[in-house]
């Protein structure tokens, strides 16, 4: 069994590149040195060891300290080098004081000698250490990725390799439609942020982390900018949501969890993790509560704890889980190069933008320039500092943001491009999906107008589109592979009105519609 497990955790290079993590202090080999190896996988380092034999040394306990002293015992080698097998067990992992072995023939002193003959210490067993055996196996989630000699130096973005913003642009413009000064800037804001990192400590000039706040409607790609960011230059990236962020102490998630996520993200490298992105959604729901009485766990105290975070700080984290505990390893993050993202929809923010810029203004004009604000769609592009500030983010927040930008809402036109432009455009998808088939698969334009109508009706921005290409295709994908003749699939706006079938062409090339389609439509 301790063999099964051990050979599990094994790979080519030993322990897979993980480094082992004392059960008892829960320092990695790399800060507590050398560790012995108990059996299912347990390790202890040096010191808690011998912390260990001292502290059992102070019992005089007779029989027991000559087979717990030999270490040799004690870790997965028997004696004759092999480790022991389940069934079998080990006479050296279970020391159970029991001097003299009672005397079968008179029971009474069965029950008493224990106690006389163990010198006052009643009934000590030692743990049996396969009961420690779920304890014991750390799964390599809860383990710190091993720094490779040599490696150590080597940083991880090399100050040549990062792409300039308009490369980094002309990337994102395969992926992300529209949102062309939002892509500006984040690119340049990357491109700044690595630099930083690459270089470290520039003379006297430091130069200042390029955390960002994006402000922009649901469903306009925030996420899915930060996605495609992090997928392009190959960097770990967490998604947390501020909602469940609270403050220490509280139910919820500990501020510190994004960080632990990152790590996690990172494959429990924490020099890789240590440059990589948090994306923290919903920032707005953190906002600073107005009128309240009782103490603001999951509002500005949440702002106050990610402070430390935003600047770069120090940061003890649990591998492998979410809170801190007595069985979990703890690893030590800098989140001086972490690249903080922050967004959310900021509803109600208009009006705040909306009443600066009228009170701005002249006196005598106000109805009439209130009037023009109302009708400006793009209200939200002219946001201040000190609109996001009224809006209830603390000064200190938001000034560890430098970099304020807005995200537009999709109009028809943005939807149609989503639709099918992007390199994994859902279209494309399901062309594909098609082509296995050997089906052709097309929309005319007129059926994309009017599925992005729809999807603008539900304002949910570009989420609404696949869910309404789902309701529509499910018919086309249970009824094409019904009939080997089709050959190509055409989706009209009759189709996605419910006013009609698509057409159907059948392989010889004649054109039919097939009426249970529309029987299936009209259902
Ligand atoms: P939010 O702004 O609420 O974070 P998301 O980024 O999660 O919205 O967008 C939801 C989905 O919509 C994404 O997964 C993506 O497929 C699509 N999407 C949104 N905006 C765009 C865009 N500008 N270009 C391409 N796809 C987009």
């Amino acid at each position: 069994m301790a063999e099964n497990n051990n050979n599990n955790n094994r790979t080519e290079d030993g322990q897979g590149g993980y480094e082992d993590v004392c059960i008892i202090c829960h320092r990695p080999e790399s800060k507590a040195g050398r560790m012995f190896k108990l059996p299912n996988n347990i390790c202890v380092c040096d010191d808690c060891m011998h912390k260990t034999m001292d502290t059992m040394s102070q019992y005089n306990f007779p029989g027991m300290m000559p087979p717990f002293y030999d270490f040799g015992a004690m870790t997965n080698q028997t004696s004759e080098g092999k480790a022991p097998v389940s069934g079998e067990t080990d006479s050296r992992t279970e020391t159970v004081i029991e001097t003299d072995k009672p005397d079968e023939t008179d029971k009474r002193e069965q029950d008493k000698p224990k106690k006389a003959v163990n010198q006052g210490i009643p009934n000590i067993s030692f743990i049996n250490l396969a009961d420690l055996q779920n304890i014991g196996s750390v799964p390599n989630r809860q383990k710190i990725k091993k720094k490779k000699e040599g490696e150590q130096t080597k940083p991880i973005i090399d100050i040549k390799d990062i792409p300039a913003p308009h490369k980094i642009k002309a990337q994102l413009d395969e992926y992300v439609v529209g949102q062309e000064h939002a892509k500006k800037v984040i690119s340049v804001a990357v491109y700044n942020h690595y630099k930083r990192v690459a270089t470290g400590t520039m003379d006297d000039i430091e130069i200042e982390k390029s955390n960002m706040l994006m402000i922009g409607p649901t469903g306009c790609g925030k996420t899915y900018l930060v996605k495609t960011l992090a997928k392009l230059l190959d960097v770990p990236l967490a998604i947390a949501d501020a909602t469940s962020l609270t403050e220490a102490g509280y139910i919820g998630d500990d501020i510190e969890s994004v960080v632990t996520k990152l790590l996690a993200a990172a494959d429990n490298d924490v020099e890789k993790a240590e440059s990589g992105i948090v994306f923290i959604d919903e920032i707005d729901k953190i906002a600073k509560k107005k009128n309240t009485n009782s103490r603001d766990v999951s509002g500005e105290s949440v702002q106050q704890g990610l402070l430390k975070l935003l600047e770069g700080a120090e940061i003890e984290v649990p591998v492998g889980a979410n809170s801190k505990n007595a069985m979990v390893p703890l690893a030590t993050v800098n989140t001086k190069n972490i690249l903080f993202i922050c967004g959310g929809a900021f509803p109600g923010l208009e009006e705040v933008i909306k009443q600066r810029l009228s009170k701005q203004t002249g006196i005598g004009y106000q109805a009439e320039l209130k009037d023009r604000f109302d009708k400006d769609k793009n209200i939200h592009n002219r946001v201040t500092v000190e609109d996001v500030r009224k809006y209830g983010m603390i000064p200190e927040f938001i000034g560890r943001l430098p970099i304020l930008f807005t995200l537009d809402g999709l109009n028809k036109e943005a939807l149609v491009k989503i639709l099918k432009e992007p390199k994994n455009a859902i279209l494309k998808q399901y062309q594909k999906l098609l082509e296995l088939d050997e089906v052709k698969l097309e929309f005319d334009e007129s059926s994309l107008e009017a599925i992005a109508e729809k999807a603008l009706k539900r304002e949910t921005g570009a989420r609404a589109l696949r869910a309404l290409i789902e309701e529509f295709m499910l018919d086309i994908m249970y009824e094409i592979p019904k009939d080997d003749n089709i050959g190509r699939v055409t989706i009209t706006r009759e189709y996605i009105e419910g006013k009609g079938g698509p057409v159907i062409d059948i392989r010889s090339n004649s054109v039919q519609r097939i009426e249970e389609l529309n029987e299936v439509k009209e259902d």
